[in-house]
Parts: structure tokens; C-alpha cells; sequence
């Protein structure tokens, strides 16, 4: 099972000038086996809310939890949220020089498990993944990241959102960037990732287009660091006719 309470979650980011106030009390529980969109237009703070998730050091959380299955996400580490069970899809993957993405999905499979994936099926368990993405075998022996097209690295992260099969996945802006071919293929990653039926899937996006293919079971309109309103997929339709203008003008006068 695998449930995500996101609880009166304040975040601040720090910059050069001081703290930010970016999250402004978000609150959002993902029971096993649903997918939540989360959108909202640019600057809303859909990325930070990712990040102080995940545990990224430029975001403080001021207020709030996290809990995944119980265990409170906001008091462990990078790897140790990880090895409870997260999982985040950046929107601006990093590159990772000189690290080739066998290597790199085997170090990461290794700390969540304890112990190193069996060699002969982890060779065939990569490769399938990659396959699945339409990612070409020589790719296990590339740099992570570098030099692959802005499709590759979206791939290349559900790729390895199916190796590493965890609890929940928060996926952000997993869509963007990606041409109509690349969107099935990732939608598809996702789909068969959800379809098992108890994990908790959180995907933002500032654009409709990704859930004709992924079904949300709810869809969350985010603004200015808050959920401002909720619904079911037609929300999303909604969305795609009358755009966020309405939401943020009912947030600027609140
Ligand atoms: P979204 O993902 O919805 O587009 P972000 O979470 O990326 O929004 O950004 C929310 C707000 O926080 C924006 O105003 C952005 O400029 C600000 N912000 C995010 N990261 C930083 C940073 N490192 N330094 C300064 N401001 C930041
Ligand atoms: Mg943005
Ligand atoms: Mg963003």
C-alpha cells in the first residue's frame, strides 16, 4: 500500500536575498492506485512543491508534513526518502558526466534494495525498460543525461521509474517537450507503472494535453503555492476552454 499526506505544507526558497515564501499551506492525500494532476500555470510553485518533497536543499519546509505510508518524508534525507519509497521525475533532468545510465540505474537500485540487482536479469530488466521507452540497448552505455534530447531524458526517467518501481512518483512536467510519439510512449510508462494498482502517482503539468492518455483521478488547480480547487478529469477539460485566469484573479482577491 502506499498512501502520500501532504499536510499544511509551507516551503520558502532560499535566495541570495533572504527566504522566499513559495507553498502557502498545500494539502493533498494520494491513496494507492491514483494518479493526481496537479496543474497550474507557470510560477505557481508546481516545482517547488516537487523539490521540497524530494528533500532539495534550496526549499525549507516552514510548515507542514509529508508522510508516506506513515513515515514522515520531511525529517530524512535525499536517499533515505528514496529508500522509503519516492520517486521524482525533474523537470530539468541533470547530466551526469561520466556515469553511464547502467551504472547509474544499478548504484540507485542498489541503495534502495541494500543489496546489487543479480547481474544476469538486472542486464535483461534494463534493457527492457529501455526497449519499452524505444530507447535503443547502446544507450545503458551512455552518459546520464548528456547530450540526449529533451524526449530521451523524459524516457530515460520513466525508464527508470519502472526499474526502480517505487512507492509513489511525483512527475514533474514529464510531458514537456516531448512531440505526440514520445507523449504515447511515456504515458504508456506511466499507465503500466499505475496499473499495479497500489502505488501513488502525483503528475504536474501546465498543459491538458498528456491526460487524454494518463486518466487522472482527480485533477488539482494550483495557484500561487495553494490548491485552489479540485475535481475529477472533466476539470481538467474545463481547464483546456477556459485557461487559469479565472482561478488566479479568485486567488489574487482572497
Ligand atoms: P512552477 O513549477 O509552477 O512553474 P516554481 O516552483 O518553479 O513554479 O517557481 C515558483 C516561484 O518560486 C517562482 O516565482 C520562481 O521564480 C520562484 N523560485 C523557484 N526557485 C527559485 C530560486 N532558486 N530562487 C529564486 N526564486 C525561485
Ligand atoms: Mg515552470
Ligand atoms: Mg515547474
Amino acid at each position: 500500500m502506499s498512501t502520500l499526506v501532504i499536510s499544511d505544507l509551507h516551503v520558502d526558497v532560499l535566495t541570495e536575498e533572504g527566504n522566499k515564501p513559495i507553498l502557502k499551506g498545500v494539502n493533498l492525500t494520494v491513496r494507492p492506485g491514483e494518479i493526481h494532476a496537479i496543474m497550474g500555470p507557470n510560477g505557481s510553485g508546481k516545482s517547488t512543491l516537487a523539490y521540497a518533497i524530494a528533500g532539495h536543499p534550496k526549499y525549507e519546509i516552514t510548515r507542514g508534513s509529508v508522510t508516506l505510508d506513515g513515515v514522515e518524508l520531511t525529517e530524512l534525507s535525499v536517499d533515505e526518502r528514496a529508500r522509503a519509497g519516492l520517486f521524482l521525475a525533474m523537470q530539468y533532468p541533470v547530466e551526469v558526466p561520466g556515469v553511464s545510465v547502467a551504472n547509474f540505474l544499478r548504484t540507485a537500485k542498489t541503495a534502495l534494495d541494500g543489496v546489487a540487482p543479480k547481474v544476469r536479469t538486472w542486464v535483461k530488466d534494463v534493457e527492457g525498460a529501455l526497449g519499452r521507452m524505444q530507447l535503443d540497448k547502446t544507450f545503458s552505455a551512455r552518459s546520464v543525461n548528456e547530450g540526449f534530447s529533451g524526449g530521451e531524458k523524459k524516457r530515460h526517467e520513466i525508464a527508470q521509474l519502472e526499474l526502480l518501481n517505487p512507492k509513489a512518483a511525483i512527475l514533474d512536467e514529464t510531458d514537456s517537450g516531448l512531440d505526440i510519439d514520445a507523449l504515447k510512449i511515456v504515458s504508456e510508462g506511466v499507465n503500466r507503472y499505475s496499473a499495479q494498482g497500489d502505488r501513488a502517482v502525483v503528475l504536474i503539468t501546465h498543459y491538458t494535453r498528456i491526460l487524454r492518455y494518463i486518466e487522472p483521478t482527480f485533477v488539482h488547480v494550483f495557484v500561487d503555492g495553494r490548491i485552489v480547487a479540485e475535481g475529477g478529469k472533466e476539470l481538467a477539460e474545463n481547464l483546456e476552454a477556459t485557461g487559469y485566469e479565472q482561478y488566479v484573479k479568485a486567488a489574487a482577491n482572497a
